[in-house]
């Protein structure tokens, strides 16, 4: 049995679709075959040269898809208990990593020594099927697994594991938000679905910081209070319980800083790649009694959590058209070349397209 696989070897070079064998399934796996990628923006930097990456590679890691076989003493029921069939439409963490091992145990399991992460390992004879841009995904042993309702949107469920759960992370370190002033500077994908977490969480405002006014006004439609265009307005009032930076912009990090309120609480998410320092004004850093928090990946509760939100907010909030709907693996360049050129939220990809219609 074989697996189409698109193929990265590095920046600039054309993607190869090529027909590699499916291995068989040892201890603790599970075969999915793949139903809809969609490529987040690490996907877009690697593809484009800005970010390096273990190749070559097979990209894409906001993956959803259905079991399609089950190796020796897998898993039979998933992360909630549910019990996991052929045929069940499933979403996976972005890792996998000992559950038991010290890092897990200390909530942060993706940073464990033995970590594998979908969509970002290299290509090998001994080690593929790992990223989204395929007809098949073998799920390796301690990979978190929840199962889907089927009503839900493909679109929408693909994001779960990356975008969603990272703001489910950030918006867990961030504490209680009922009733609280939040701030989030960057209104990208993370950033609206931020927006629609702290207001389904019940936050009392929610400012939405960007620089152009049409993602601001997305922003709005995800329970954006307060619309702040940073190229035509500064904060000044300084006043706000919980900040987040998805932008990744060393101004906005310190921006994020300076505009809590005494007690306050910023989250950094965005500024991920090497930069310049971010100058923090140390002295009312300690007088405001601030707290900094940084946050690469989630853990298991952010990915439980994000699986929740979307369930039960996708037709609350219009989550469905951040996603730029149209290629399929054939045209996996092409889905690439276009979210560079036009730079929608996400774009998906369909793979084993008449699998959608049974
Ligand atoms: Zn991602």
């Amino acid at each position: 049995m074989k697996s189409k696989i698109v193929i990265f070897r590095e920046a600039n070079q054309p993607l190869e679709i090529v027909s590699w064998p499916i291995p068989a399934l040892t201890e603790g796996q599970i075969l999915v075959r793949n139903e809809y990628t969609t490529l987040c923006r690490s996907d877009l930097s690697t593809y484009g040269g800005k970010r390096k990456e273990k190749s070559p590679t097979i990209l894409g890691h906001e993956i959803v898809g259905r079991i399609a076989a089950f190796g020796p003493e897998a898993p039979q029921s998933d992360c909630e208990g549910n019990p996991l069939c052929i045929g069940d439409r499933i979403t996976w963490a972005i890792y996998a990593s000992d559950p038991t091992g010290e890092m897990a145990q200390r909530g942060i399991p993706q940073k464990a020594p033995d970590l594998f992460k979908y969509g970002h390992e290299q290509l090998t004879p001994e080690n593929s099927l790992h990223g989204g841009l395929a007809e098949y995904t073998l799920l390796r042993k301690h990979t978190p697994i929840l199962k889907l309702r089927e009503e839900v949107p493909l679109q929408v469920t693909a994001i779960i594991n990356c975008a969603v759960s990272t703001v489910a992370g950030s918006l867990r370190l961030a504490g209680e938000l009922k009733g609280k002033r939040v701030g989030i500077w960057g209104a990208g994908m993370l950033g609206v679905i931020a927006c629609a977490m702290c207001h389904n969480q019940g936050a009392q405002e929610i400012l939405a910081l960007d620089i152009q006014d049409e993602r601001l006004s997305v922003a709005q439609r995800f329970g954006a209070t307060r619309l702040v265009n940073t190229t035509k307005e500064q904060l000044t009032d300084n006043q706000l319980d919980v900040t987040i930076d998805f932008s990744g912009h060393i101004q906005c990090m310190k921006d994020s800083i300076e505009a809590l309120a005494i007690g306050g609480t910023a989250v950094w998410i965005g500024g991920v790649c090497p930069q310049a320092p971010v100058p923090i004004d140390s002295e009312q850093f300690i007088r405001k009694l601030l707290t900094l928090k940084g946050l690469h990946n989630y853990n298991l509760e952010d990915f439980r959590t994000a699986v929740t939100f979307i369930q039960e907010n996708y037709q609350r909030y219009p989550i469905a058209d951040l996603i730029y709907d149209g290629f399929d693996l054939e045209h996996a360049e092409e889905a690439f070349q276009y979210a560079l050129r036009a730079n929608p939220y996400r774009v998906g990809i369909h793979i084993n397209p008449e699998e959608n219609c049974l």
